[in-house]
């Protein structure tokens, strides 16, 4: 914890060092245009990504973050990759395992902005339910973003 306070401390003192009051302090913009928050989509079929990145001072790396949202978890979405599948042991054997799709992108490095469209296809196995769908993204000064939302996946 100290050595996390004593960081923050120091990249502070180095950024008002350096400082020029148009320096880049935001993550890229996100602009999610598809898929629309809560849109249904059936297994073994296809999901189109599309969205836009903005960054004054380039884009670095994005994600995309695809989990089962389970009995409704909230969490922080910084934290979303530590889900763990909701398995109960006994009698009920499940055969279907909830989709985790996690994949970084480095295509649109040095960039301004960037048109991306991604097609994944939803594997035919998996869970139905409501699931996350995120974009994540560093720009060049290594600040971060990100947007969520919820997409319907059917039984
Ligand atoms: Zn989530």
């Amino acid at each position: 914890m100290k050595t996390k306070i004593f960081l923050y401390v120091a990249i502070f003192a180095l950024a008002a060092a350096a400082c020029n009051d148009d320096k880049d302090t935001t993550g890229p913009k996100i602009t999610l245009l598809q898929p629309e928050n809560e849109a249904a989509f059936a297994r073994g079929g296809e999901l189109l990504i599309e969205f836009r990145l903005d960054d004054p001072s380039g884009i670095n790396a994005y994600k995309i973050d695809i989990h089962y949202a389970g009995e409704g978890h909230e969490h922080a979405h910084s934290q979303a990759l530590s889900i763990t599948p909701a398995h109960e042991d006994g009698e009920e054997e499940e055969h279907e395992e909830p989709w985790e799709f996690l994949e970084a992108y480095t295509d649109q490095k040095g960039k301004t902005s960037a048109h991306v469209e991604k097609t994944l296809t939803i594997p035919d196995d998996i869970h139905g339910g409501e699931y996350h769908l995120g974009i994540l993204a560093t720009d060049t000064e290594g600040n971060e973003s990100q947007v969520y939302i919820d997409i319907d996946i059917e039984e």
